[in-house]
């Protein structure tokens, strides 16, 4: 198939899958680079946890969304009552690494144990096996690529190599892409930290570049997927912003879904 056009349930125009990557701390003991010992990093990571993400599940509960949470295993296993509560909200939880390691900076031993102990540790916090996997930092390796097939993944959100759903394939191994972009990522607008300083966005800026892209989904008939990180969206100015998107999703009528939900929808158009 090299020109899908996508139908949705309801005939609904757009499918938009909201995506939370919940990185918790090892967010910064894992690919920043950063230590425990530096408890201003590790507070934020953890204001996270305790208030940028309930107040999303939240605004997700009121509107009758369900998102998919790219869990690593190391916060799994430090934060076994916010799993729970995801998982009871009718959320879907999603591999994201063990200890938020990049694929691309790690040899394929790391790597290896970074799916294998992922799964251990979700699985131990009460998640069902994650049909879905995210390479943190979206560094995905051919090594990683291929352990994806070996460990039974239904789909992957990490690459970039289209906006609608497509067979991602290399050497050999295949696997469907649910794709995504820095430009629906809150991460380059707002994140910031004192090795990674930028000015930060202007949320209204944000606003107008994700509803250009929801704009241009319905007006495609394409999914789109928005990553949110707790420790940005959650904080006030920028859960407008997600309010506003959600607000203009819901008025043009979209398919909210997980990503597991439109990998079962999209899977029979690339058989
Ligand atoms: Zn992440």
């Amino acid at each position: 198939v090299t020109d899908p056009v996508f139908t949705w349930p309801g005939d609904a125009p757009a499918a938009v899958a909201l995506t939370i990557d919940v990185d918790g701390p090892c967010g910064v003991t894992g690919s920043l680079g950063g230590t425990e010992s530096d408890l201003s990093a590790m507070s934020e990571a953890e204001y996270g946890i305790t208030r940028g993400l309930p107040r999303i599940l939240d605004l997700l509960n009121d509107n009758s969304i369900h998102a998919t949470c790219y869990v690593p295993g190391e916060t799994a296993q430090r934060y076994p009552d916010m799993v729970r509560q995801v998982i009871e909200a009718g959320h879907e939880i999603g591999h994201h690494g063990h200890r938020h390691l990049s694929p691309a900076r790690i040899d394929e031993t790391a790597q290896y144990a970074e799916i294998e102990e992922g799964l251990q540790a979700l699985a131990e916090a009460g998640a069902a096996r994650p049909a879905g996997y995210r390479a943190p930092d979206w560094q995905l390796t051919a090594y990683t690529f291929a352990l994806l097939g070996e460990f039974g993944f239904a789909y992957d959100s990490s690459l970039m190599g289209d906006d609608r759903p497509y067979i991602a394939s290399h050497d050999g191994s295949s696997v469907l892409e649910l794709p995504v972009h820095w430009t629906l990522d809150d991460w380059p607008f707002f994140g910031w930290t004192p090795d990674y300083g930028w000015p930060g966005a202007d949320p209204e800026a944000v606003q107008r570049i994700w509803a250009e892209e929801l704009r241009s989904a319905v007006a495609e008939h394409r999914m789109v997927t928005y990553t949110m990180h707790p420790e940005i969206t959650g904080h006030p100015s920028r859960l407008a912003v997600l309010h506003n998107l959600v607000t203009a999703a819901r008025e043009a009528d979209v398919w909210f879904a997980t990503h597991g939900e439109i990998a079962g929808h999209v899977k029979g158009r690339f058989q």
